[in-house]
């Protein structure tokens, strides 16, 4: 027989090996800079836990600042959702249903984006059994070829809309380079809406994700959908990053050595001392989400000092070189910076050869994680 599971007791934690502070606050302050940029609302994408930050915590306080509609990938996400935002939200699901969802959906109010004439085939046939007209986001391909109604099923797709069984929301569609404002996708992409907007007179337009908001008006519409600008990440590859940073990481110190030239360092022996170095290992690795493609590149920081990562990133700790702090300068306990002002997701990110929504989707369950809103007090922690 297995003895009962209780669950884990957060009080009786030990101390933390990591601890994730996610500042609630910065987030608001990211989502009303946004607000201030575009003349139309604001969604927010909350999809996979608001990369990784927490879909119920993040999406409760924008709804507060007013934010009205919220996008998940997955029905899942949207119907865990509806149980903490109240019915003046509006929660919409991007990958569209999956064949048998379509009863849950409808029951829970949510919108599904329907991204092809089956999914909407489906979801009229709902409607017209149902005998009521049920809400929905007609998405389109307009050169990411990932999800969206194509070109030549435009035309059917409006002759079945006529129908009268749907009410259509918006008519979207997701860039594919929005980061990169100099490439020529973006207009491409924004002409093949416009062409789109013909063959479905008077809908609305919701396009622009984060980097579509800094595209400039024309992006914009009805609505714009925004992720890693309200987390704190780049909205734009090649421009400074007009958002806050909204995550800090610090990791414990497990232990510290003074190490002569020619010892061979972490798993492979990847990496030989070239002089006598000291060094710490630090309690986080790859099972934590920092990249195994830090090994030999990323840093720690120790006040201002950039601590480099030596030999390879491990599973659950890495080692990284402390030979310019004085000797005793760091210890068993003390907790160096990861993220935070040294920083950022965005210089993780590059280091590990990645991008910014990689790093905070990955960041994993084991650090101690505490909330902070607008005055910097603690509001909700968790491990
Ligand atoms: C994830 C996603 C967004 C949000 O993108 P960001 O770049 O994080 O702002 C918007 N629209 C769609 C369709 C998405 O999949």
């Amino acid at each position: 027989m297995l003895g009962s599971v209780s669950a884990f007791d957060a009080a009786k934690a030990g101390p933390p090996s990591g601890v994730l502070t996610i500042d609630i606050g910065v987030i608001r302050d990211n989502y009303a800079r946004l607000c201030a940029t575009v003349a139309c609302p604001v969604a927010a994408v909350v999809k996979a836990d608001a990369y990784g930050l927490g879909a119920g915590i993040v999406a409760r306080a924008l709804s507060a600042d007013g934010c009205r509609d919220f996008f998940v990938a997955h029905l899942d996400e949207a119907l865990r959702l509806r149980q903490t935002l109240g019915p003046e939200n509006r929660l919409y699901v991007l990958n569209g249903i999956l064949p048998g969802g379509e009863e849950m959906c409808a029951a829970a109010h949510i919108v599904p984006v329907l991204n092809s004439p089956e999914q909407l085939g489906r979801w009229s046939a709902l409607a017209e059994a149902s005998g009521r007209k049920l809400p929905a986001v007609l998405q389109f391909d307009t050169g990411m070829s990932r999800l969206g109604i194509a070109p030549e099923d435009r035309a059917g797709v409006a002759a079945s809309l006529a129908a009268g069984h749907l009410d259509l929301l918006f008519v979207m569609s997701h860039l594919a380079s929005a980061d990169a404002a100099a490439n020529a996708q973006n207009e491409a992409q924004r002409a093949e809406m416009a062409r789109v907007r013909e063959d479905f007179p008077g809908a609305a337009l919701c396009f622009a994700n984060s980097g579509g908001i800094f595209l400039g008006a024309p992006y914009h519409g009805a609505m714009v959908r925004s992720g890693i600008a309200l987390y704190g990440g780049a909205p734009m590859a090649d421009r400074p990053n007009p958002m806050s940073a909204v995550v800090r990481l610090e990791i414990a110190v497990i232990q510290t050595r003074t190490v002569p030239a020619g010892t061979l360092i972490g798993y492979g022996g990847a990496h030989v001392a070239q002089r006598p170095m000291r060094l710490a290992t630090l309690a986080v690795g790859y099972a934590d989400g920092l990249p195994r493609g830090l090994s030999d590149r990323g840093a720690a920081y120790w006040g201002n000092e950039r601590l480099p990562i030596v030999g390879r990133v491990s599973m659950d700790s890495m080692v990284v070189d402390i030979s310019a702090l004085a000797p005793d300068a760091l210890g068993a306990g003390d907790m160096v910076e990861i993220l935070g002002p040294h920083q950022s997701i965005d210089d993780l990110a590059r280091d590990a050869g990645t991008i910014s929504y990689e790093i905070l989707t990955g960041l994993g369950n084991r650090f101690a994680r505490r909330y902070r809103d607008m005055d910097g007090a603690t509001v909700s922690e968790a491990t």
